[in-house]
C-alpha cells in the first residue's frame, strides 16, 4: 500500500500528523516543490484533470482529481478541467455535466479554467500541417489491419509503409482532402514519421488523425477527421501552459512520444509528464466500458446505484467528499501499482460519520414487545443523546409507550451460552428507557414468534436518580404507536471476487446478495422530516442515509456502511503475524 502504510494505523483510528507538522511529500509533490525552488516555471503550478466524457467518474478518478487539484491548491496554482473529447462516437453531454458536478461535489474548483480538447481541433490540424511540411508526418493508405501487420510485434522491428515517402505536396493535398470528407472512414490516416524499428511500439509512426464520420457533441459535423489521444493530449497541455502533466503509469511508455511531438512542434511551452500508480480497490471494477455495460445490462439501477464505484454511487450511498479526499491523501502516491483493501475506504467513511452523524434508533426487522405492567395510554418523552462524539449536538426526545418494537435478532428463545440479550426470563435495558424482562413468548399457529410479553421495572429509568441495577445488554427499540415505517436497503459488494477487473465476463462474478431490501422497518419519529442525503447512525446497526427515492410518508434509507470495522480486524491479523 505504499505511502499510506508508513503512517501507522491504530485500532482507535488513524494517526494524523501532529498539528503544525506538514505531511510528508509524495514524489510528485517533491518534484513540484523542487521546480518551485529552482523557479523552473516562474513559480507557476498548473495541473489538469483530463477525463474523457464517455462515462461517470469513479473512485479511481477521484485519486487523480485529489492529486491534481490538491497540488494546485497547495501551491497557489490552478487545475484545469479538460474534457478529452476526441472520440465522438462514445462521448455525450450527460457525461460532461456529471463530471463537473462530481468534481464540485468532491470540493474542487477549476477557477473558470474549463477546456475541451475539441477547442483545439483547428490548432491540432494546423500543427499537423506544420509537421507534414517539416517532413515529419505523412498520409498513409494502409488499412488498420495492414498497419498492425507493418508495425510488427514489440520484439521485432516493424516495416515502413509503402506510402511513407510521399512528397510533402501530396501529403498536404491528401490531408486537406481528408478534412474535406473526400475519403471513406478507415481508408487513410495521418501518421507521425518517427521510427518503425523503435523498440518502443508507441514510436512506430503513430496515427495522429483518423477519418471518423461521426457527429461530435460540441463541434457537430464540422469535422470528419479526429486527432488521436497521444497527439491531442500533449498539444492541449502545451496550449494551456500546463506545468505538470500527471497521468497514470500506463502512459510511461508514451512519454517519449509526448516529448517528440512538442519538440518537433517547438511549442513555446513544454510540460513535464509525470506518471503515478492507478488507484485500485478490492471488489471494485473501474473500467468505464464495463461500468457502462453494468448499467446498460440492467445489473444495477443506474450509474448512481449505491453499489457502483462511481462518485454518484458513493454519494447516493452516503459517502462524504471529506472521507474520499482524506482516503486518497492517506493512501499516498506511488510508482508501483497495488490494490487497496476496500475495508480501508470503509474505515475512512466510518471515522468521518462517527464524528458527525446524529444517532437515532431504527428497528430493521421488528419484533413486537408488549410491556404488560406499563400503564395503557401513557407516553413518556425520554432524553436521547444525539452524538456522544459531539457534546454540542445536544439531545432529543424519544417517545416511549407500552408497545415497542425491538430487533428480531435481539431475542432468542433458546439462547446459546454467549448470547446476553433478551430471552425468556432474561432482562435487558431498552436504551434511554427501562430494564424489561421477558415473561412469555406468543406464537402463531405455524409456531412463529409474533410477540413477546414483558414487564418493566419502573425504578430503572435511564438518567433517573434510581437508575437501578446493571444488566448485560442494552438494545435499541422504537415505540410501536409512534414509529414510522421505512424501507431500508442493505448493500454488499457488487462482485463476489476481490479482483473483478481481472474477469472479462463480469456476469459470472456478480454477488447475488449485493442488495437486500427490507420493507417493514420502523424508525423513530424524529426521522419523519429527514431530507434526502442526510446521514445518520442507526444505533448498533451502522450508518445510513436518506435515499433520493425517499418521500414524506415513504422513507427510504441506504446503508452506507456497517459499524463493524473489517479493516481493524485485518490490521490485527497483520499485527499478530508480524
Ligand atoms: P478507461 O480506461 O476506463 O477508459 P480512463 O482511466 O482512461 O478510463 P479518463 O476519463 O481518460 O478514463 O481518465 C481521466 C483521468 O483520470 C486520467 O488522467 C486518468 O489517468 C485518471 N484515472 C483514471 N482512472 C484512474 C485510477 N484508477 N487511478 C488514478 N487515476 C485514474
Ligand atoms: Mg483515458
Amino acid at each position: 500500500m505504499n505511502e499510506g502504510k508508513r503512517e501507522k494505523l491504530t485500532t482507535e483510528g488513524v494517526t494524523k500528523p501532529a498539528a503544525g507538522v506538514s505531511p510528508s511529500l509524495d514524489f510528485i509533490r517533491e518534484i513540484v516543490a523542487a521546480d518551485n525552488k529552482s523557479n523552473k516555471h516562474g513559480g507557476r503550478v498548473v495541473t489538469r484533470f483530463p477525463p474523457e466524457p464517455n462515462g461517470y467518474l469513479h473512485i479511481g478518478h477521484a485519486k487523480s482529481i485529489c492529486l491534481n487539484f490538491g497540488i494546485a491548491l497547495e501551491n497557489n496554482g490552478v487545475c484545469h478541467l479538460r474534457f478529452d473529447d476526441t472520440n465522438p462516437t462514445k462521448e455525450d453531454v450527460e457525461y460532461v455535466d456529471s463530471i463537473q458536478a462530481d468534481v464540485r461535489w468532491l470540493g474542487f474548483d477549476w477557477q473558470g479554467k474549463k477546456f475541451y480538447a475539441s477547442d483545439y481541433f483547428e490548432q491540432l490540424y494546423q500543427y499537423a500541417v506544420q509537421l507534414i511540411k517539416a517532413g515529419k508526418a505523412y498520409v498513409d493508405d494502409l488499412s488498420p489491419d495492414e498497419m498492425r501487420e507493418y508495425r510488427g510485434p514489440w520484439n521485432e522491428p516493424g516495416k515502413n509503409s509503402p506510402y511513407r515517402e510521399r512528397p510533402v505536396a501530396e501529403n498536404l493535398d491528401l490531408f486537406a482532402r481528408m478534412r474535406a470528407g473526400e475519403f471513406e472512414e478507415g481508408s487513410r490516416t495521418l501518421r507521425a514519421k518517427i521510427d518503425m524499428a523503435s523498440p518502443n511500439i508507441n514510436m512506430r509512426d503513430p496515427v495522429m488523425f483518423r477519418i471518423l464520420k461521426a457527429e461530435h457533441h460540441r463541434t457537430g459535423n464540422m469535422w470528419c477527421i479526429y486527432p488521436m489521444y497521444d497527439y491531442a493530449h500533449c498539444v492541449s497541455d502545451a496550449i494551456e501552459g500546463i506545468t505538470h502533466s500527471i497521468c497514470t503509469l500506463e502512459f510511461e511508455d508514451h512519454r517519449p512520444l509526448y516529448d517528440w511531438f512538442l519538440d518537433e512542434l517547438r511549442t513555446s511551452h513544454h510540460p513535464q509528464q509525470i506518471e503515478f500508480a492507478r488507484g485500485e480497490l478490492t471488489y471494485t471494477m473501474t473500467s468505464k466500458r464495463k461500468l457502462l455495460a453494468l448499467v446498460k445490462g440492467g445489473y444495477v439501477r443506474g450509474w448512481d446505484d449505491p453499489r457502483m464505484p462511481t462518485l454518484v454511487g458513493y454519494r447516493r450511498r452516503g459517502y462524504t467528499p471529506e472521507a474520499i479526499r482524506s482516503f486518497w491523501r492517506r493512501m499516498g502516491v506511488a510508482k508501483t501499482n497495488s490494490t487497496i483493501e476496500i475495508a480501508m475506504l470503509e474505515h475512512e467513511i466510518r471515522e468521518d460519520l462517527n464524528k458527525r452523524a446524529p444517532r437515532v434508533m431504527a428497528v430493521l426487522r421488528p419484533l413486537k414487545v408488549i410491556i404488560d405492567n406499563y400503564p395503557e395510554g401513557q407516553v413518556e418523552e425520554l432524553d436521547a443523546v444525539n452524538n456522544p462524539e459531539d457534546p454540542g449536538a445536544g439531545t432529543r426526545k424519544v417517545p416511549f409507550s407500552r408497545e415497542v418494537y425491538i430487533e428480531r435478532e435481539d431475542f432468542m428463545e433458546d439462547p446459546p451460552k454467549k448470547f446476553f440479550r433478551l430471552a425468556p426470563g432474561r432482562e435487558v435495558r431498552l436504551r434511554y428507557a427501562y430494564i424489561i424482562k421477558c415473561e412469555s413468548v406468543v406464537k402463531n399457529t405455524q409456531g412463529e414468534i409474533v410477540e413477546l410479553r414483558c414487564t418493566y421495572d419502573p425504578e430503572t429509568r435511564s438518567g433517573g436518580s434510581a437508575e437501578g441495577r446493571k444488566v448485560k445488554a442494552t438494545i435499541h427499540w422504537v415505540s410501536a404507536a409512534h414509529a414510522i415505517a421505512a424501507e431500508v436497503r442493505l448493500y454488499d459488494q457488487l462482485f463476489s471476487v476481490p479482483d473483478p477487473g481481472g474477469v472479462e465476463d463480469f456476469t459470472t462474478i456478480l454477488n447475488p446478495n449485493s442488495l437486500e431490501v427490507l420493507t417493514a422497518c420502523r424508525v423513530e419519529p424524529s426521522l419523519a422530516t429527514a431530507a434526502a442525503g442526510s446521514r445518520f447512525q442507526f444505533e448498533r446497526q451502522g450508518y445510513f442515509c436518506v435515499d433520493s427515492d425517499s418521500a414524506p410518508g415513504a422513507l427510504v434509507f441506504n446503508r452506507t456502511v456497517t459499524l463493524k470495522d473489517a479493516w481493524e480486524k485485518i490490521e490485527k491479523r497483520q499485527k499478530s503475524r508480524e
